[in-house]
């Protein structure tokens, strides 16, 4: 309807522009066009042709005189001439016989006339139109879609395009069983309608970024063989109000007709935040959700249109879009755990060259809390140090070394630093890796770095567990507080001084203190109260504090001093074992890079000094 309306007026548009045209050319043209057709002569020229008998029409007009001659071959001209105080005229044209003078003349039969200025033009313009309308549609593509308001951009995805199935989703097999029984459902519903029950209407894919939504999302549609409509939250944010609610309208409406099919709305929280009568709100998202929740309520469940959405914002999302007979079910797609991470490489390393002899493991024990799209990534930054370093296959050194450039950025391998900085850097490193190794609670370390990394790294210790943790002990939060101001202690062990190089270290030692004290109700001065909550989940986890400002100012007193008895832990540590560091560090000065065995090893024999 919006289009015939739009389309109404451009041809108004189209008729006033042909008009003015018309009398332009008329006025102007016109006349120019005659003109060239008269020849001026003189007055003389005029008497011999009238002696001549050749002249067949005069007009006389105030100043001037046009007339008619025609020669012996038939062909007519039309001669101007300025009128001259002429009495005798009259008689000397009545005397040459028949020379019509009464009529004026017209260069142009009316006919011609009509064709020539009016027709003609009109054509010729219309043509023009055309052409320059259709190479305008073709540059600015576009174009033509802003001008069709209100229409779907809802792609339809049959199996062929999506082209991914479960088994391109490795580990996730809680989200891949409860989505495979709606794949089910959609293959044969009867089995369900039998027994009476009734499926759920909407699925709800909630989890971190990366963890495989969308992909899972996919496989669905491969493996259920049914129309897949997908269009991302973003595409129903339109300038105007109403807009956004149309095109759900006609999303849904295309629903039906190819039921059974399933829709997938991706990162939904765009258009399904809560509806929160703030001033200035959106009045266009809120009818946008109203027409949403609309169409969940009004299409049949049995006929088999099946919602999914995604969205990592699962908190911000209306609590009327999550009640049952909409989005009722919630799957949640967590970060992969060890055997996913491991899974999870295998399926994307199925894509690459490798030697062989890779062990999967060792690499999913070093990602702990990597999401899948970041293995994805690891896995292909090895496949290009491959390359890179000009060979065919991909080896374990090549991943591990991509698992440090995805933690920590490219090596800057021509970083100019010196002597004295590089000697800090490496006290620094090892005495994190001191600290760890001589606490019970503490995980083994993997590796010593002190080649600077792009993200500004200087040197790193790598710890990795032996098995997946899912809890923490307070033991282990203590433990790796103290191994956090290891490096500081160790400077200021041996340099009686402190460096920039421990602000990482301090960040993550208060951030881990605080969780302790306001989240875990791991502090001896509170009890198990919450002093904060998690804002979102998925999203880095931001937190707010929950209390009082007085119990604010005693919550950082409380993180002071843990943080405080940690460091001086790790300082008796390090000055007990002082020998060992000073071994250490000078090793791993040499050698820029050890390994969590050569520590070990040297760590563990007799110092030269104690046989
Ligand atoms: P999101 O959850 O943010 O929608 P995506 O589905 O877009 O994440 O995942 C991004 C990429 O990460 C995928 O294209 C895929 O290559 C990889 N990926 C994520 N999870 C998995 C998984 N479980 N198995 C295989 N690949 C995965
Ligand atoms: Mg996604
Ligand atoms: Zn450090």
């Amino acid at each position: 309807m919006n289009e015939s309306k739009n389309n109404r007026r451009q041809y108004l548009v189209f008729g006033l522009i042909c008009l003015l045209l018309l009398l332009i050319f008329n006025a102007m043209v016109k006349p120019m066009i005659n003109a060239s057709k008269v020849k001026e002569t003189n007055y003389s020229f005029f008497l011999k042709q009238i002696e001549a008998g050749t002249v067949t029409q005069v007009q006389i007009e105030d100043s001037e005189i046009k007339f008619e001659v025609t020669g012996a071959d038939g062909q007519s001209q039309v001669y101007s001439t300025v009128r001259i105080e002429d009495p005798d005229l009259v008689d000397r044209l009545s005397k040459n016989g028949n020379i019509d003078f009464t009529g004026s003349i017209e260069e142009t039969s009316p006919l011609q006339g009509f064709l020539f200025s009016w027709v003609l033009p009109i054509v010729f313009m219309i043509v023009l139109w055309n052409i320059l309308f259709k190479s305008i549609g073709k540059r600015m593509g576009g174009m033509g879609n802003a001008m069709s308001f209100g229409k779907s951009n809802a792609k339809i995805y049959v199996k062929a395009q999506t082209g991914k199935t479960f088994a391109d989703v490795a580990g996730q097999d809680e989200a891949k069983e409860a989505l495979a029984e709606i794949v089910d459902f959609l293959h044969n519903p009867n089995k369900y309608a039998d027994i009476g029950a009734n499926l759920p209407k909407g699925a709800l894919l909630v989890g971190p970024p990366g963890t495989g939504k969308t992909l899972l999302a996919q496989a669905v549609a491969g493996e259920a063989n049914v129309p897949f409509f997908s269009i991302s939250g973003s595409e129903f944010v339109e300038m105007f109000v109403g807009m956004g609610a149309a095109k759900v309208r006609d999303l849904f409406q295309q629903a039906n007709e190819k039921a059974p099919c399933i829709v997938f709305i991706d990162e939904i929280d765009t258009i399904g935040k809560k509806r929160d009568g703030q001033l200035g709100g959106n009045d266009e998202r809120e009818q946008t959700l109203n027409q949403l929740l609309t169409e969940m309520d009004g299409f049949d469940g049995k006929k088999g249109v099946v919602i999914l959405a995604a969205t990592n914002r699962p908190e911000s999302l209306d609590p009327a879009l999550l009640r049952p007979g909409r989005f009722d079910r919630r799957i949640p797609v967590e970060l992969p755990d060890l055997l996913g991470r491991e899974a999870i490489m295998k399926v994307h390393a199925v894509k690459i060259k490798t030697d062989g002899n890779i062990d999967y493991n060792a690499i999913a024990r070093a990602t702990a809390g990597a999401s899948g799209a970041e293995l994805a990534n690891i896995i292909n930054e090895a496949a290009l140090r491959a390359v890179r370093n000009g060979r065919q296959a991909v080896n374990q050194s090549d991943l591990e070394e991509s698992v440090e450039v995805v933690i920590a950025g490219y090596q800057r391998k021509n970083a100019v630093i010196s002597q004295q900085e590089r000697e800090i850097i490496a006290y620094h490193e090892i005495g994190h890796a001191l600290v760890a190794a001589k606490q019970k609670d503490s995980a083994p370390v993997h590796k010593i770095t002190i080649i600077p990394r792009t993200s500004g790294a200087l040197g790193y210790t790598m710890q990795v567990d032996e098995a997946e943790k899912f809890l923490l002990s307070k033991e282990e939060a203590l433990a790796r507080i103290a191994t956090l101001t290891g490096g500081r202690s160790a400077e200021e062990l041996i340099f009686h001084t402190c460096t920039s190089g421990a602000s990482n270290d301090i960040e993550k030692a208060t951030q881990l203190a605080r969780a302790m004290v306001t989240r875990y109700g791991m502090s001896d001065n509170f009890d198990m109260i919450a002093l904060e909550t998690v804002n979102n989940q998925y999203l880095g986890g931001d937190t707010s504090l929950a209390c009082s400002p007085q119990t604010a100012a005693r919550i950082d007193d409380e993180v002071n001093g843990i943080i405080k008895t940690a460091h001086e832990k790790a300082a008796k540590i390090l000055s007990d074992n002082i020998e060992k560091l000073h071994e250490l560090a000078r090793y791993l000065l040499n050698k820029e890079t050890i390994t969590g065995e050569e520590f070990m090893a040297i760590l563990g024999k007799e110092t030269a000094a104690a046989i």
